[in-house]
């Protein structure tokens, strides 16, 4: 990591320290929302990871039941850490961000996919998933977080 990044990311834990006195950010092995009011992050990493998890506190759902919910629930993740870095004046990575939603979006595919026959099922509010063609059932295998 470019220093550069590391010191952008230490001055905007100072900042939401004092601006998030509710929060306890610590660091640790990945960048993590913990509920209800823990931020985890990495040490001299990515100050957008860390505002993308800020994200997930600020908008307040963590539990979903079909997969694409948690796609949205990603998706407006970023979109509050595209304000703060607006706020904090900080530069935003709108390509990076969707290369981390397309991670999402990949694995959601890959979730619909029939373990039979491959068609594309359909999920229902559990998060099993039927296909129309051969009637299997399967469960969506996305782990959140
Ligand atoms: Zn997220
Ligand atoms: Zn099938």
């Amino acid at each position: 990591m470019p220093k550069s990044k590391k010191n952008a990311q230490n001055n905007l834990l100072a900042r939401l320290r004092q601006d998030y006195p509710d929060l306890t950010f610590m660091s640790g092995d990945r960048y993590l929302f913990h509920p209800p009011t823990t931020i985890q992050y990495v040490d001299a990493d990515d100050y957008l990871l860390l505002l993308h998890e800020l994200g997930h506190y600020l908008i307040g759902q963590n539990d979903y039941n079909q997969d694409v919910e948690l796609l949205q629930i990603e998706s407006a993740a970023w979109a509050k850490a595209k304000e703060l870095c607006a706020k904090y004046h900080l530069t935003f990575d709108e390509s990076y961000a969707e290369s981390r939603l397309d991670s999402y979006r990949d694995l959601l595919h890959y979730n619909s996919l029939c373990p039979n026959c491959s068609l594309n099922g359909y999920e229902d509010e559990h998060q099993t998933y039927h296909c129309p063609l051969c009637g299997a059932s399967w469960q969506g295998k996305y782990q959140a977080k």
